[in-house]
């Protein structure tokens, strides 16, 4: 049976029994000073994209206001947000994302989905970070942007040759998208960022295992099996020793330039060459091994380093016969000391 409404005299005589009204307003004082004591907790603004973190926050705040003058996708709106304890001096906020070459996430078909799925969804997501914490933002992408280049050596101007829907595409296409986000963050959300684009990068501390060329060929003479050479070897890629392109980072960021830069050695060896730089570095007798090729492998890579010998004034110093042997050293210990698969 449905019970009769209360009056509102006996709803407010109610309220005044056994000090009702006192108990409701000490909890609204108790709550009151915890959410002003709790910053974090205040971040419950539903105009600040990082408190949603189940939906990109390019869903979450695209531009509805022409009036903003914005002049990208994403609109000019201030988040007011609250920076991450740790993070508290501005000096220190920057925000670093992206793969290229540091991570095998293109050995097996899944890893390229998920790991480049993991590189959009990232970048968004250190946008949205970089955005609230007013760091400076850097995308480490890859030459993988530019496919199997059909213009040679690649400059920062060309747009690539990319097949959006075979294997390997989720890598390649997951890079491409990971710099439209961040240009459309600087231009429309006033994100301060800079893009790399890494070529073929080796060198000490590299995972055994990762399935790149270099790491593969070295740990595979090392071990005393053969160099296995996909297709017919006769592909070419530039190899950049690991210092020069940290230097290289570090140049585009402390500069005024966002990019994208190519940030690599325009050395450029088949992989047979490659094969014989490792034979002579290691073990004169190593031998080599021809495997099917993986679709899609872009038969050319060298990049064009003009751009950035101008506006960063980079440029490599380590050539692939001077940078091997370091790498070498390292690997060697490792595999002798049983400390296999380990790595960055
Ligand atoms: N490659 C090879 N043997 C290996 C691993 C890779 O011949 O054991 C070839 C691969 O087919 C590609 C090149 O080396 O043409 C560079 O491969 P990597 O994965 O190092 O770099 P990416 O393809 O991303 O430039």
């Amino acid at each position: 049976m449905l019970k009769h409404p209360r009056s509102l005299p006996r709803s407010i005589n109610y309220l005044f029994k056994e000090q009702r009204l006192l108990f409701i307003l000490v909890g609204i004082l108790i709550g009151s000073t915890f959410f002003i004591f709790q910053p974090t907790l205040s971040r419950l603004n539903p105009s600040d994209p990082t408190t949603h973190s189940s939906l990109p926050s390019s869903i979450y705040h695209r531009n509805q206001d022409s009036s903003s003058g914005s002049s990208g996708f994403f609109s000019k709106r201030t988040f007011p947000g609250r920076v991450p304890a740790g993070i508290g001096r501005k000096s220190l906020r920057i925000v670093v994302t992206g793969g290229a070459g540091f991570v095998g996430s293109h050995l097996v078909d899944k890893l390229i989905s998920r790991g480049d799925e993991t590189n959009v969804m990232g970048t968004l997501n250190m946008l949205g970070l970089a955005k609230r914490v007013g760091a400076r933002f850097l995308l480490t992408s890859t030459s993988e942007v530019y496919g199997d280049p059909l213009e040679h050596p690649q400059k920062e101007t060309y747009w690539g040759n990319v097949n959006p829907i075979g294997e390997r595409s989720c890598y390649d296409e997951g890079k491409r998208t990971a710099e439209t986000l961040t240009m459309d963050y600087h231009r429309g959300a006033d994100v301060e960022v800079r893009i790399a684009r890494i070529f073929n990068t080796y060198g000490p501390r590299m995972c055994l295992d990762d399935g790149r060329v270099v790491s593969n060929f070295v740990a595979q003479v090392i071990r005393k099996q053969p160099m296995t050479v996909y297709g017919d070897g006769k592909q070419t890629r530039s190899f950049q020793y690991v210092s020069d392109l940290v230097d290289g980072l570090v140049a585009l960021m402390e500069g005024e330039h966002v990019g994208p830069f190519n940030l690599g050695n325009p050395g450029e060896f088949t992989m047979l060459e490659l094969a014989e730089v490792v034979k002579e570095t290691i073990d004169s007798s190593a031998t080599i091994e021809f495997k099917p090729n993986t679709a899609d492998d872009p038969h050319k890579r060298k990049p064009d380093i003009s751009k950035a010998k101008e506006l960063l004034n980079w440029e490599p110093r380590i050539s692939l016969r001077e940078g091997l042997p370091l790498m070498v050293n390292d690997f060697r210990n490792r595999i002798l000391n049983g400390d296999e698969g380990k790595g960055l």
